[in-house]
């Protein structure tokens, strides 16, 4: 008997560089949106809730100083990142009702593999220390 070929999974991911600016806003918008879809929807062994933060980020940005609002240097997220440029969000988990700061977490490394299987382009930043920042092409 012959043996079943191994299912392969198929390239419909497009190549980050076959992609304008705007296409790619728009594709990692869609693997987010199904990303935190799936991540809300699955069975987890803990309650599970998500929401973005952090999506674009302008810099300089508008920050407030006392009682006025005047344009700063964003210190929070990398200048080179992809938040600057709409490809990147920030993640933010509750389990049991606690909003989870350990980026070593287990869930952290299930999300990420999710994302990696939808687009190997696309996932969180557990490779530098930045385990909630979800982010394409980076
Ligand atoms: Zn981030």
């Amino acid at each position: 008997m012959e043996k079943p070929m191994p299912i392969e999974r198929q390239p419909t991911h497009p190549h980050p560089a076959n992609l304008t600016h705007r296409q790619q806003r728009c594709y990692f918008t869609e693997l987010t949106c199904d990303l935190v879809a799936w991540i809300a929807g699955k069975e987890w062994p803990w309650k599970v809730e998500v929401a973005i933060d952090e999506w674009t980020i302008h810099n300089p940005r508008l920050v407030k100083v006392g009682t006025q609002k005047v344009l700063a240097e964003d210190r929070v997220h990398h200048p080179g990142g992809q938040h600057p440029r709409g490809l990147a969000v920030d993640l933010l988990i509750y389990i049991d009702g606690e909003y989870i700061t350990d980026g070593t977490h287990p869930i952290w490394k299930y999300i990420d593999e999710r994302a990696r299987e939808m687009d190997p382009h696309f996932g969180l930043g557990i490779h530098f220390n930045d385990a909630n920042h979800l982010s394409y092409n980076e």
